[in-house]
C-alpha cells in the first residue's frame, strides 16, 4: 500500500493528514512527532496558559475523525531523508520509506549565541510553557529578552499577574518589523501604562543566568537585573532532517504556488516552514508564521498530493489564502489582513493609536493589509477592504507596475 510520511505532529501536520483522507486517499499515512503530545494550539502558550498550570486537554486540537486513521507516532523525530531515494532515518534508529513526504515540522524557539550568554526559558511548546508558568508568581522580576510578538504577549500576562517586567530589545520599538515603528510605539505606551520597563535600541553584550537571578548587561554598560529570564528573540524553521538534499534551505523549504518543495513531485510543506510565492501579494516566496496558514496550506498540500500520487482531479486556481494573525495584549485584541511585511508605509485610517484604530498599510498607493487595535466589530468589514484591494492589484497588475505619467 502507498504511504504517505507527515513529518511533524502539530498543527500542520494534523490538519494535512486529515484533508488527505477527506480527499480520498486511500493509503497509509504515518505522522511523526518530535513532541510527545497530541496535537495543541500553541497561541495561548504565551497568554492564558502561562496564568496557570496550563491543562493539555484544553489546548488539544479538536480532530476530525479521519485523524484516527493514520498512524502517529509520538516522541518520533526524522533525523535525515534522502529524497532521491525516498527514505527517512528516524531517531529511534529505524528508517521508514515513502512515496508521498510532507514537511510540517514549523520553527524552533532561537537562542542567543552562546558567548553572549546561556540558559533562560523559551516559549514554543507546552513543557516550555509549564516551565516558565511555575516560576511567575507576584513580585517575581521577569526579564524578557526580544520584543516581537512573542516577548510582548509574555510581557503583558507577566506583568498582569503581579511580576515586575524588563523588556530588552534592540529594536526602537515592540514589534517594529512586523507592525512599524507608529504602530509600535503606541502598543508600547499601553505596555509602558501597565508597569513594563523597556530597554530598547541596544544590543545585549552579555547575559549570565542562574536558577534564582539573572543579569543582562546592554552594549552600553547598563545592567538589568531579575529572578527569570525569558528567551525571545525569534525563531529559525526547522529543517535541518534535510540538509544533504541540495535545497535551499536559507529560510525554511522554497516551493511553488502548489507548495511543491522546489518543484518535486509528492515532496509538499505546509505551516510555519514553507515559503511560497502568493499571488494575492506577489511572487517572492515568503514563509508566514501565523496560525492560519497551517490551515490554508494543509488543505492545498493534500490536494497537491493527491494528483501527484494519484489521478485525482484537483482545484489548479492559483493558491492564493490571505495572510492575517492575532495577537492578544492585556485587553487589546490585535488583528491583521494582508501583507504588512511588504508595505512601505503605515496610515491610521480610523481611530486613535492610543485607543482603537484600523492601520492601513500600503506599497506605494497600494493597500496591502490592515491592522485593528481594538474595534472586534469592524473586523469583517476590514477584512473585506482588503480582500477587495488585492483582487484590484491581482486583476490589474500591468496598471500597478506601469511608469507614472511623466516618467
Ligand atoms: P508547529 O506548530 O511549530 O509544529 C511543528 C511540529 O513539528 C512540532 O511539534 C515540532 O516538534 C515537530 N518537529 C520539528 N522537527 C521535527 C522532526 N525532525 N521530526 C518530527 N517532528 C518534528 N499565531 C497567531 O496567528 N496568533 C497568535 O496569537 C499566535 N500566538 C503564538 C504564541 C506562541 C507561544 C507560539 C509558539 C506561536 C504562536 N502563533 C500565533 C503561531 C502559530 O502557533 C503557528 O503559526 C503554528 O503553530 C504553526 O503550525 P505548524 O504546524 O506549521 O508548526
Amino acid at each position: 500500500m502507498a504511504r504517505i510520511v507527515v513529518v511533524g505532529g502539530s498543527l500542520g501536520g494534523l490538519r494535512v493528514t486529515e484533508g488527505l483522507y477527506a480527499a480520498g486517499w486511500d493509503g497509509e499515512v504515518v505522522v511523526l512527532s518530535a513532541e510527545e503530545h497530541a496535537p495543541y494550539t500553541r497561541p495561548p502558550l504565551s497568554k492564558a496558559a502561562l496564568t496557570a498550570a496550563p491543562d493539555l486537554a484544553t489546548l488539544a486540537f479538536k480532530q476530525r475523525p479521519e485523524a484516527g486513521r493514520a498512524e502517529w507516532r509520538y516522541g518520533v523525530s526524522a533525523v535525515s531523508c534522502d529524497l532521491d531515494a525516498r527514505t527517512l532515518r528516524l531517531s529511534d534508529g529505524t528508517d521508514l520509506s515513502w512515496d508521498g513526504l510532507v514537511a510540517a515540522t514549523g520553527v524552533e524557539a532561537r537562542r542567543l549565541p552562546e558567548v553572549v550568554g546561556t540558559g533562560g526559558h523559551v516559549v514554543r511548546t507546552y513543557d516550555d510553557c509549564r516551565a516558565l508558568q511555575e516560576r511567575l508568581t507576584t513580585g517575581t522580576r521577569l526579564v524578557v529578552l526580544g520584543a516581537g510578538f512573542i516577548g510582548s504577549e509574555i510581557a503583558a500576562t507577566a506583568v498582569r499577574l503581579g511580576c515586575e517586567v524588563d523588556v530588552v530589545a534592540l529594536d526602537d520599538v515592540p514589534m517594529q518589523a512586523p507592525l512599524g515603528r507608529e504602530v509600535g510605539a503606541a502598543i508600547q505606551r499601553r505596555h509602558e501604562r501597565e508597569g513594563v520597563r523597556f530597554h530598547l535600541g541596544r544590543g545585549i553584550a552579555s547575559f549570565t543566568c542562574g536558577t534564582d537571578a539573572t543579569r543582562v548587561t546592554l552594549e552600553d554598560g547598563t545592567k538589568v537585573e531579575g529572578d527569570v529570564l525569558v528567551q525571545a528573540i525569534g525563531s529559525a524553521p526547522a529543517t535541518s532532517w534535510l540538509a544533504g538534499n541540495d535545497l535551499d534551505l536559507t529560510d525554511g523549504l522554497v516551493c511553488d504556488n502548489d507548495l511543491r518543495i522546489e518543484g518535486r513531485r509528492g515532496v509538499v510543506a505546509v505551516g510555519d516552514v514553507a515559503r511560497f510565492p502568493n499571488p494575492l501579494i506577489d511572487d517572492v516566496p515568503r514563509r508566514v508564521e501565523h496560525w492560519q496558514m497551517p490551515m490554508d496550506t494543509a488543505r492545498r498540500a493534500a490536494a497537491t498530493l493527491l494528483s501527484d500520487l494519484t489521478a485525482a482531479v484537483v482545484d489548479t486556481a492559483p493558491f492564493a489564502p490571505l495572510p492575517s494573525f492575532w495577537s492578544d495584549q492585556y485587553d487589546l485584541r490585535v488583528q491583521s489582513f494582508g501583507s504588512l511585511a511588504v508595505a512601505d508605509r503605515a496610515e491610521v485610517l480610523e481611530g486613535d493609536l492610543d485607543d482603537e484604530a484600523v492601520v492601513g498599510y500600503f506599497r506605494g498607493d497600494d493597500l496591502v493589509g490592515a491592522l485593528l487595535l481594538g474595534m472586534p466589530r469592524q473586523m469583517v468589514r476590514v477584512r473585506k477592504m482588503v480582500v477587495a484591494a488585492l483582487a484590484q492589484r491581482q486583476e490589474c497588475p500591468r496598471d500597478r507596475d506601469a511608469p507614472a505619467a511623466g516618467g
